[in-house]
């Protein structure tokens, strides 16, 4: 779904939904490359482009794409808030530890959009990180224009 919308007076924005299909219970996604094809789609060159999941078991981050970096960012989330410790969500649907490092990792990200191009380090990416997989799950993401 993509959406160019613009109000007379205002700045442009671009709406777009990503479909993702998660394949496990824990698991990093980079879906940077995604990201960037929309803000070339757009045809946005400057301005801030956010990136939001409206789950509550699964989060957006930004950083490394290295593979024991991954394995650290699970064990890292696995330590800080392990699974089966009696929390009271448990009594409804077993997975409070999901929401709880969801709420930890955040669910959005806000980033500069400048010459046509994201405003991303060398080193970063952006993450979709499933926390209650596999799930089909969607990504919200709107560039607007400045
Ligand atoms: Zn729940």
């Amino acid at each position: 779904m993509k959406k160019l919308i613009h109000f007379p007076g205002s700045e442009y924005q671009w709406v777009t939904l990503l479909d993702i299909q998660t394949t496990t219970r824990t698991e990093l996604i980079d879906i940077t490359d995604r990201v960037r094809a929309v803000v070339r789609d757009s045809g946005i060159k400057d301005g801030l482009c956010a990136i939001m999941t409206r789950h509550t078991t699964c989060s957006i981050i930004i950083n490394e794409n290295e593979r024991s970096l991954r394995t650290d960012i699970l064990r890292m989330l696995e330590k800080l808030i392990p699974q089966d410790q009696n929390y009271a969500h448990d009594q409804i649907d077993n997975n409070a530890h999901s929401h709880l490092r969801a709420i930890l990792l955040g669910m959005s990200e806000i980033i500069p959009v400048e010459d046509g191009h994201l405003v991303l380090g060398t080193w970063q990416s952006i993450f979709f990180v499933e926390l209650d997989g596999p799930r089909n799950r969607s990504v919200n993401i709107k560039i607007l224009e400045s």
